[in-house]
């Protein structure tokens, strides 16, 4: 089985969330099962530094994208876990300072409608052998919107292509372009109507992507429920219902060789599930390192995420009397709306002993929060999966979470059962707002006045195994499932030159 495993971001060569986790973790649990799984990356500048192995580029001659100016391909492989890997080299739209999709002050890039339509005419061209090795792909496994042309594609291709599988990480970033731009990118203009790619005037990729992938995922089996409703679909529901027999959720995993307190370098001690003694001495450098009172007993609660409404940083930000005046400490990591940045760090001037913050993305801190909090607080109007929650389990961090999408799927709440005797991981509120959080935490707070119950959490929480072996599984059967079909063409006259 050959996956050309197509993503924006993998860790460590690039990341903004929980994507590059997952592009990390999955391919290498493919490749574990056998699978001859190649990944394929934007050749960000400091992706192309990181990867090893480095063959030399292969010019591409050809694709049709105006301004890619020189576009090259590197064969490598990743760092550490040595997949092989495919670097899309065009220095027009990848060589710069700041992140995969944003400047270094937030702002989009105006290009990206390029940027990603160029990495999928490259991308297609891998799958199909046309490009650098004559490798050829059997199932082409694309992901979010910055994929979402590939599937178009490789469908104008009729049956002469590998199957493709659409995966949905999140709704809600859709790559909303104007479709006066469609000529420049090479997208047909069969593909520009209602029943293509166009959504309320725009092009839409995500919408591409849903529409001309022979099979559709995304991350937990609540989200893939959730998003076939207006509340949750993002204005795409519609289609995902029409395409409701081609979707399946398939649950994200933890990657553990990373993300596991017996092992972890970024800590002051390690410590696992029988032996939590290292947890304290966490607790206490993380309350050193966030300027926090030193103080073993007080619950100290992390919250570390992007701060956007999505994860509710709007209702944290309201709710901060109301968290301090139960006596928590509160940590916070993460960066994203400038305002409400703002407001975390004004709070935390006020109160440096009880609420610190960190703006900025430092994975090595997010590890130490992680090992050295008491509770994760994950508040969310939706959530796809999260894996924060997840790796928060694993480290014996209890989290506090929103009963939506994968949150719902993993956490496990004890309810009206005294926790000492369930088999409760955390603690959930059905409500995404901030008396229910507020309710949630009060629930969280009892039960660690209990230190033999919290143990017992704790420990539960633990002993979870998300580990990608099974989903893994789910997506390699699903795979032969699509490579054994015929692969049947969408596009009634394909316009496009992929070679
Ligand atoms: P999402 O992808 O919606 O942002 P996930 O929970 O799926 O949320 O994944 C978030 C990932 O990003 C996790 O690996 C988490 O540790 C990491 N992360 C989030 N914010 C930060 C930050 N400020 N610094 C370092 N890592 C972060």
């Amino acid at each position: 089985m050959r996956v050309l495993f197509v993503s924006p971001e993998i860790y460590p060569l690039a990341k903004t969330g929980g994507l590059a986790d997952v592009s990390a973790a999955l391919p290498l649990a493919l490749a574990a099962l056998g699978c001859d799984v190649r990944v394929v990356l934007p050749g960000y500048p400091k992706a192309i530094e990181a990867a090893v192995d480095k063959a030399s580029p292969i010019d591409l001659a050809g694709i049709c994208v105006a301004g890619a100016g020189s576009v090259r391909v590197i064969a490598a492989r990743t760092p550490d876990t040595h997949l092989p890997i495919w670097l899309v080299d065009c220095p027009a739209l990848f060589e710069r300072p700041g992140g995969p999709y944003q400047d270094e002050h937030g702002s989009d890039w105006p290009d990206n409608a390029r940027r990603f339509a160029l990495f999928c005419h490259v991308a297609a061209r891998l799958a199909l052998g046309d490009a650098a090795s004559g490798w050829r792909a059997d199932v082409v496994h694309a992901n979010d919107w910055h994929t979402g042309l590939l599937p178009m594609l490789l469908s104008a291709r009729g049956t002469d292509r590998p199957a493709t599988v659409f995966t949905l990480h999140n709704m809600a970033f859709q790559g909303l372009f104007s479709p006066a731009l469609a000529p420049e990118l090479g997208i047909p203009a069969s593909a520009l109507g209602v029943d293509g790619m166009e959504f309320y005037g725009n092009m839409s990729f995500l919408k591409a992507g849903i529409r001309y992938s022979d099979q559709l995922t995304t991350v937990s089996p609540s989200y893939a429920r959730e998003i076939l409703t207006p509340a949750y679909g993002c204005g795409l529901d519609g289609l995902l219902r029409e395409r409701a027999d081609d979707l399946v959720g398939i649950l994200n995993g933890a990657d553990y060789r990373i993300w596991d307190p017996a092992t972890d370098p970024h800590l002051r001690a390690n410590f696992t599930a029988t032996d939590l003694a290292g947890k304290r001495y966490c607790k206490q450098a993380l309350q050193e390192e966030f300027g926090l009172e030193i103080n073993p007993e007080a619950p100290l609660v992390a919250y570390m995420s992007r701060i956007t409404g999505q994860k509710m940083a709007d209702v944290i930000a309201e709710a901060f009397p109301a968290l301090l005046e139960r006596g928590i400490q509160l940590a916070i990591l993460g960066e994203g709306d400038h305002g409400l940045e703002e407001r975390f760090q004004s709070a935390a001037r006020a109160q440096p002993r009880r609420l610190a913050v960190h703006i900025g993305y430092q994975e090595p801190l997010a590890h130490r929060l992680q090992a050295g909090a008491d509770m994760l607080l994950h508040p969310s109007r939706f959530e796809p999966c999260g894996l924060t929650q997840l790796y928060a389990m694993r480290y014996g961090t209890v989290p506090i979470a929103t009963r939506t999408g994968g949150l719902a799927d993993t956490i496990v709440d004890p309810g009206d059962r005294p926790v000492s005797r369930g088999t409760a991981t955390g603690f959930t509120f059905a409500r995404a707002t901030s008396d229910g959080m507020i309710g949630c935490l009060d629930r969280a707070l009892s039960c660690y006045r209990h230190p033999l119950a919290w143990r017992k959490l704790q420990r539960e929480a633990m002993a979870q195994d998300f580990g990608w072996r099974r989903s893994a599984r789910r997506y390699l059967s699903f795979y032969r499932d699509m490579a054994a079909g015929a692969a049947a063409p969408m596009i009634s006259e394909p316009k496009l030159a992929l070679a």
